[in-house]
């Protein structure tokens, strides 16, 4: 069966670019898809597969019900966009000015609608159901994953599968990890309130610049000095905004930053550590502070069966070189929320090709995938699921 499921996908190929470069050219905003979540329901009710629109506010989710009967295997694609301007010099280029697919999205989107078409044409011979879950608004927390959840698209549910198209690896490889893969990640808001002045007279004021970036370099000791060298830590400071003119002393000033770990007791030390570090700087200064200390995604934990069960099934697809390990990476995402629910691993599908000068990372206002990485990610989701409803079916 899976033989004539890949041949299929590849015939599908032409489709897959098609319905991707749709996306690409009309993009839209995490938490304001209309469109997309429109479109891709369209399709999957054209293909008399049942689906629920809505879901969480602005998912689609559908089922396809093998002929037999068996366990549910979920997979899924997000489908939001970001505010960047696209750059690109293609025909298919973002129509919509300021904003892009700059982290494939789109394709993921377009792939598991080829993979929806397909399962659907096979449908009689599967033993257990296939859910799928088109997510909206991955990239901006508090993301679209939990309030699927909430509304029911795990339900039922036995596994997940998903990947992310990476455009920095190979087109043609398949990088897998068990156990943490992407970091949690948070957001902090620091406010330190000084006591402005003149310029020429510090000795009348609390100098909010010189408490605040005092801060930004006692922040940098918390993973260099408290964090065991061994367990993965960052804390970056994105923004720092105080002051105005050449001759004040500022009064406050804000400073915006991220952590991101890849285990509980590691977050929990460097949130502790956080605010030692601004209550001890701005009490010897003088100075006050309001911290606004927001957990965002957790961290995206792949269960080893799942894990195992991709790595053969992406073998059988790229072949056991082109199937490796890696790192964890700290960025984050919000499939961690399915992760916490039911058994599962995510995954990245290479999508890069230096040769066709695809070589810019997400998030760039360059960015691009190898679009032939769809038809490797379509080959690897299908096989995924369809061993691990063999898998469990034999049980
Ligand atoms: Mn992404």
């Amino acid at each position: 069966m899976l033989d004539k499921i890949y041949n299929r996908l590849n015939e599908l190929y032409p489709e897959m670019i098609e319905k991707r470069r749709y996306f690409h050219m009309n993009p839209e905003l995490s938490f304001k898809e209309v469109r997309t979540p429109k479109k891709i329901a369209e399709f999957l009710q054209m293909l008399g597969i049942e689906v629920r629109t809505g879901v969480g506010g602005r998912g689609v989710v559908g089922v396809i019900r093998g002929g037999n009967p068996g366990k549910t295997v979920a997979l899924r694609a997000d489908f939001d966009a970001l505010p960047i301007q696209d750059e690109k010099d293609v025909d298919y280029k973002s129509q919509v000015p300021g904003v892009m697919h700059a982290c494939g999205h789109d394709a993921h989107t377009a792939t598991l609608l080829a993979v929806a078409k397909v399962l659907c044409e096979y449908r009689e011979e599967l033993s257990g159901n296939i859910v799928l879950l088109h997510q909206f608004a991955e990239e901006v927390s508090p993301g679209g994953a939990k309030a699927m959840i909430e509304d029911g698209c795990l339900d039922g549910v036995d596994a997940i599968f998903g990947t992310h198209l990476w455009s920095t690896l190979p087109v043609g490889e398949v990088h897998y990890r068990s156990g943490s893969i992407m970091a949690a990640s948070d957001r902090f808001d620091i406010t330190i309130k000084g006591k402005g002045g003149h310029g020429a007279a510090p000795h009348e004021t609390v100098d909010s610049i010189v408490v605040g970036s005092t801060i930004v370099k006692e922040l940098q000791q918390i993973v260099s000095r408290n964090i065991n060298p061994l367990k993965p830590a960052v804390v970056t400071v994105g923004s720092f905004h105080a002051g105005e003119a050449f001759n004040v002393i500022a009064d406050h000033a804000k400073i915006i930053g991220t952590v991101r770990t890849l285990d509980i007791d590691t977050q929990d030390l460097i949130i502790d550590k956080l605010e030692k570090v601004i209550k001890g700087t701005c009490e010897s200064n003088g100075a006050t502070y309001s911290l606004d200390y927001q957990k965002g995604y957790p961290v995206v934990y792949n269960h080893e069966n799942e894990t195992n069960l991709l790595v053969a099934s992406a073998r059988q697809v790229v072949g056991e070189d082109r199937v490796k390990e890696i790192d964890p990476m700290m960025g984050g995402e919000d499939f961690a929320y399915y992760l916490e629910k039911v058994p599962g691993t995510f995954f990245f599908t290479g999508a890069g090709n230096v040769e066709k000068d695809i070589i810019y990372p997400h998030h760039h206002p360059k960015f691009d995938i190898d679009e032939e990485a769809m038809i490797v990610a379509a080959k690897v989701l299908v096989t995924c699921a369809i061993n691990y409803l063999r898998e469990t079916d034999e049980l």
